[in-house]
């Protein structure tokens, strides 16, 4: 991500509301992926110097530290009283237990990068109410395992027909790490976890019915062979041993749809960690327009520093992975179908 700065002439971060400087609000122009200086205008507007021009927006409703602390803005013309990210959620686990206060907002955190990583590369998406059928929503449940006074037994992390199902647990770090090593995977994150999941709904989107199904299935495999076998087979028997030489994780290995979403995060992850790491002048590259072969150059290139940062101070590799050549190709088709909606 780039790195944005107050009137002031201060560094401001992405979850910021206030410049810690020179205290003034700031907030996030998703749509326009911009941070900006605010100025209270009257009749809850707020103003934004935008070069020559100024802008007028509306806090979202969960602004408040005591809600969300959520600083994505709602521009003037659109209606609504939630930002475009806190309004796709659709369920959220029950208030009353303070447990769940703090994973409703630690999940909205990530999502909201998440929201702002599809306006940074222009992803088109719908929400419920204007597509009931295939629209984008989220639901963060709990199950028994959690919470033994909720009506689901388990609840699986997925994508169906625009519905994100996402275990509020996973906003647990205790619950993550021993996921982590049930499942014997190198990275699980809740940015990870969002970043997966909507490349599922952007599979169904972006490429399943169009003229990129056939390559998909040349590149990751038959995309209709059964899921629920697949499943059965990879939680009985595990990865094949030679997943590394085809695909970026173990759980990539499962199906080919769990393929292309591994593939897909991974790209997010790539392309906005060399976006922070151009913006902080550790090198100069033009991401979206270089050669693939340059990009992939450079990122092996910050891996190694990422990594070597983290071992310097006693943390596990940032970025635990090893690119092969078939999974270079996936990342390839993948940024091509991004590409390809601009
Ligand atoms: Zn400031
Ligand atoms: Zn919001
Ligand atoms: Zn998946």
């Amino acid at each position: 991500m780039k790195r944005f700065f107050c009137s002031c002439g201060a560094e401001i971060f992405f979850d910021n509301t206030i410049c810690v400087a020179c205290g003034k609000l700031v907030g996030i122009d998703v749509v326009g992926a911009e941070m900006f200086t605010l100025r209270h205008k009257g009749k809850g507007l707020l103003a934004a110097t935008v070069g020559s021009n100024t802008r007028y927006y509306r806090f979202c409703e969960h602004r408040s530290p005591d809600i969300l602390g959520c600083n994505l803005l709602i521009r003037e013309d659109d209606p609504h009283d939630q930002c475009v990210s806190c309004r796709l959620t659709r369920t959220i686990p029950v208030q009353d237990i303070p447990r769940n206060v703090k994973r409703w907002r630690t999940l909205e955190e990530a999502k909201r990068r998440m929201v702002f990583n599809m306006f940074r590369h222009h992803l088109p998406f719908k929400g419920r109410e204007d597509d009931p059928v295939r629209g984008l929503c989220f639901d963060f449940l709990e199950d028994r395992r959690s919470n033994p006074n909720v009506a689901h037994e388990v609840v699986y992390t997925g994508h169906s027909s625009g519905v994100i199902t996402i275990n509020a647990a996973e906003a647990d770090p205790e619950y993550r790490v021993s996921m982590r090593e049930e499942m014997n995977e190198r990275y699980r994150t809740t940015l990870g976890h969002f970043r997966h999941e909507i490349g599922h709904y952007f599979f169904m989107t972006l490429v399943e019915g169009t003229k990129w199904e056939r390559q998909f299935d040349v590149l990751f495999g038959n995309h209709k062979i059964d899921y629920d076998a697949a499943l059965k087979e990879y939680y009985a028997n595990g990865p094949s041993p030679d997943w590394q030489e085809h695909h970026i994780s173990a759980y990539a290995s499962m199906h080919p749809l769990e393929d292309w979403a591994e593939t897909w995060a991974h790209y997010l992850h790539m392309m906005d960690t060399l976006e922070t790491a151009i913006s902080f002048d550790v090198f100069n590259i033009d991401i979206e327009h270089s050669d693939f072969r340059s990009v992939i150059g450079k990122w092996v290139e910050l891996t190694i520093i990422m990594n070597s940062l983290n071992r310097s101070v006693g943390k596990p590799d940032a970025y635990p992975f090893v690119l092969s050549s078939e999974v270079y190709d996936k990342l390839i088709f993948v940024r091509n179908v991004i590409l390809s909606v601009r």
